[in-house]
């Protein structure tokens, strides 16, 4: 029988009713069968640990991911795999930063939540733990990597953005397929999986918080740009841009970028659209930036990106080697 630690970190999922007052409040984790004593059923061993306090997941930051990632560690060799329940709305910038703070991760761990608490009558919460369970305990297909468990689909979770506020169907993953989908079987896209790693597990300690995101829009104008980059020990700033990677033509806005560069810091271009590819000097309007040392993110998302960010430069000192990193794909989060 497989070892699943369920590690509870917040978020809506967990909401139950008092039976007091009828209010939601957040469960005890260490209740999970007496609130899903279908969990019995599944064939394996299930643990838990709840984070103290439980937050929403707009509290989450590196500090927490830091956390998370060294208490993965210290019991990585306990358990088979690992089920995360967190919040929706940063469940996307966890799973990337995860994904690169575990390396060589040789054992699935699943994030899940819900767009409705489990203490609903109609809620989506119930699912997704059994299925998030049953998918980390399976005998036959190892995921060795940090994937979202949404709606009846399994994804990279460094793939995903969260895209709905109101459906079921929460996260969408525009560059890379879902891993599996689970209906009457679960079936599962095995040719898709990272492959299991050969070197050892390790768990990096650090991550840069001195990154900023800009989003390109017609309103943008030089002096946004500078102010950024005033920003107090500023390193790096996720840039996105249209289509296949395209920013104003103007010399004002092409100086300001190249002000930017000149002062150290490093530019990572991604797209706003939610599928296809950064291709610098495609276009004219992309040319500039290619020519400034601007670094294409191809098909990278925003959170990825950012994740991405935070842990090349909060663990590697040299440029060419932050350069060379942030092109390559390490945890399966762009395509080459
Ligand atoms: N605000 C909640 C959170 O992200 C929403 C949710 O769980 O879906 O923690």
């Amino acid at each position: 029988m497989k070892n699943i630690l369920v590690i509870y970190t917040g978020g809506t999922i967990g909401m139950v009713k008092d039976e007091s007052t009828g209010a939601l409040r957040p469960f005890d984790m260490q209740k999970i069968y007496e609130v899903l004593p279908v969990l019995h059923e599944l064939d394996c061993n299930i643990e838990t640990y709840q984070f103290n306090p439980i937050i929403d997941s707009s509290d989450m930051n590196a500090q927490v991911w830091l956390k998370l990632a060294s208490y993965i560690e210290s019991v990585y060799s306990s358990y088979d795999g690992f089920v995360i329940l967190h919040g929706t709305d940063t469940m996307s910038y966890t799973a990337s930063a995860l994904s690169f703070l575990l390396e060589n991760l040789a054992k699935p761990v699943i994030i899940t939540g819900s767009q409705l608490p489990l203490g609903m009558i109609r809620n989506d919460g119930r699912d997704n733990i059994i299925s998030s369970i049953e998918l980390a305990s399976n005998q036959d297909v190892l995921i060795p990597e940090v994937c979202i468990f949404f709606d009846d689909k399994l994804y990279r979770g460094n793939r995903t953005t969260k895209i709905n506020a109101e459906y079921f169907e929460a996260f969408y993953s525009g560059n890379m397929p879902s891993l599996a989908k689970v209906g009457i079987n679960i079936s599962y896209k095995e040719h898709l999986l990272l492959p299991k790693p050969q070197q050892e597990f390790k768990v990096y300690k650090s991550l840069c918080e001195d990154i900023a995101i800009l989003k390109v829009h017609p309103a943008i104008n030089p002096s946004h740009l500078e102010n950024i980059s005033n920003i107090p020990n500023l390193k790096g700033i996720v840039l996105e841009t249209y289509g296949s990677g395209n920013a104003p033509t103007n010399k004002e806005f092409i100086a300001a970028i190249k002000n930017i560069i000149d002062k150290g810091i490093t530019v990572y271009n991604v797209t706003q659209c939610k599928a296809g590819k950064v291709e610098m000097g495609h276009y004219a309007a992309s040319y500039a930036l290619r020519e400034m040392g601007v670094i294409s993110g191809k098909d990278i998302t925003t959170e990825a990106a950012l994740a991405k960010m935070m842990f090349v430069l909060g663990n590697f000192n040299d440029k060419a080697k932050q350069r060379e990193l942030l092109q390559s794909n390490l945890r399966g989060e762009l395509t080459l």
